[in-house]
């Protein structure tokens, strides 16, 4: 396996794969990796030749006051993992090698960013759109695999991928729970002991809208109360940030559920923000 640090270097040997005719794909990470992440690089080798994983804490999709500085870096282990997982390549470049000290380009989606997460942590998703083109860029994959976990990063990714004509197949990747439901997150590893006793309660809350919209709920209000009530239930440390139901394509807020929904939740405990969605799907609904 290559592991490569610089930029020039790893567009190099893609380059070289191409020229090859190697079918390329991506699993972009910020590492510390887990079983969601392995899921995402067993996709990705399954579909193509050689695989890349990146590895590489974006600060550029941080704000001021968030995680940056204390986000798990474990390199060593994350580098034998892929190993483990037959990864080609791991591309774990310094913030150093990715931006200029005046790098000043950005790529912005201006639409699906504007709510969920792109609300509470503004700048977040221009960071993304422009890591991952850059990124892109350098490892010129035929596809790229991205986690469900983070729907509406997968949501603006298609995006961009599309109104930028960009050349990679974006595949999206179930995601992958703790034995509870609580959807595995580097982030999970800040929880304390109760916390992470209570984070059951974003799945738990998503299983209840889930179990109203079965038995006929189409409201959103209902739904949303009714995850809002079980968060306060099982979650008294957290504080909602966002809870809502939005159209699964144009992530606009809806007030029925009478075509595809996603349910996106976001919480935070003293020690992380936790996300996770859902989404509904009426039978016969418009699309
Ligand atoms: P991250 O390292 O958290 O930036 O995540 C890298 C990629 O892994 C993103 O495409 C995430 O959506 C995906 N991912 C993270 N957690 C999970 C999970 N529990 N199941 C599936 N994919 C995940």
């Amino acid at each position: 396996m290559l592991v490569i640090s610089d930029s020039a270097e790893m567009q190099r040997q893609a380059l070289a794969w191409r020229a090859e005719g190697r079918r390329i794909a991506v699993v972009p990470t910020m590492g510390a990796l887990h079983e969601g992440h392995r899921s995402l690089i067993r996709i990705a080798r399954a579909r193509a030749e050689r695989v890349i994983v990146t590895l590489f804490v974006n600060p550029t999709q941080f704000g001021p006051g968030e995680d940056f500085d204390r986000y798990p870096r474990c390199f060593e282990r994350d580098r034998a993992m892929c190993e483990a997982d037959g990864v080609d390549a791991v591309f774990a470049p310094s913030v150093a090698a990715m931006y200029a000290p005046d790098h000043s380009t950005w790529v912005e989606e201006t639409t699906l960013s504007r709510g969920l997460c792109g609300a509470s942590r503004p700048g977040h998703f221009r960071g993304v759109a422009t890591v991952v083109v850059k990124l892109f860029m350098l490892t010129q994959p035929h596809l790229a695999v991205f986690g469900e976990k983070d729907a509406q990063q997968l949501r603006v990714v298609r995006r961009v991928v599309r109104d930028l004509n960009l050349p990679v197949e974006i595949v999206a990747a179930p995601t992958v729970r703790e034995a509870d439901g609580l959807a595995m997150s580097s982030r999970n590893a800040y929880l304390t002991p109760n916390e992470r006793r209570q984070a059951v309660a974003l799945r738990r809350a998503l299983d209840e809208a889930e179990r109203r919209f079965a038995a006929g709920e189409r409201e959103a209000a209902a739904l949303r109360e009714a995850i809002a009530a079980m968060i306060r239930r099982l979650a008294p440390a957290a504080t909602p940030d966002y809870i809502e139901i939005v159209d699964d394509e144009t992530l606009e807020p809806i007030d029925t559920v009478d075509r595809p929904a996603l349910v996106a939740i976001a919480v935070r405990f003293p020690s992380a923000r936790l996300i996770d969605n859902t989404v509904l799907r009426p039978a016969g609904g418009a699309r």
